[in-house]
């Protein structure tokens, strides 16, 4: 029966009912990281945990992505006839790090940086199966 599939193994926890990212904390120096790494660019530490991380943040910095990224390995639309641009941008997670991600918002102008940002996933295509393509990204948080 088709589901949903997360679209990388290990950025996120999946299924679950509330998800979240998963990052690594350096238990060293309290550096948090994403996609989550062994090592840590910070302090060379080799000991890292795998962390939960938070769901808001503010927006650090911001692009909107107006034609296809190159596939693979993009495995979004990548039709330039249906292809719709999406914002791409950094949130930052408080206490934590910075996490690159796709934002539901697209349109420049409602999108400023610090604004409060909030984790959700989205299907971003659906398979050969039927299957719906989670990914994660993050929404700006209604005033
Ligand atoms: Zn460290």
């Amino acid at each position: 029966m088709p589901g949903q599939v997360a679209v990388t193994e290990g950025a996120f926890t999946w299924p679950s009912d509330s998800p979240r990212l998963l990052g690594s904390r350096c238990t060293s120096c309290n550096n948090h990281m994403f996609p989550a790494q062994d090592g840590c660019p910070r302090c060379t530490g080799t000991e890292t945990e795998r962390v939960e991380l938070g769901t808001r943040g503010t927006l650090w910095t911001w692009t909107v992505q107006g034609f296809p990224p190159k596939a693979p390995p993009y495995i979004g639309d990548d039709n330039p006839l249906t292809f719709k641009p999406f914002g791409v941008g950094y949130v930052e997670l408080p206490g934590q790090c910075k996490v690159e991600a796709r934002l539901t918002e697209a349109d420049p102008a409602k999108l400023k940086i610090g604004m409060e940002m909030e984790l959700v996933f989205i299907p971003l295509k659906v398979d050969e199966d039927g299957n719906e393509i989670i990914t994660f990204a993050f929404k700006p948080v209604e005033s």
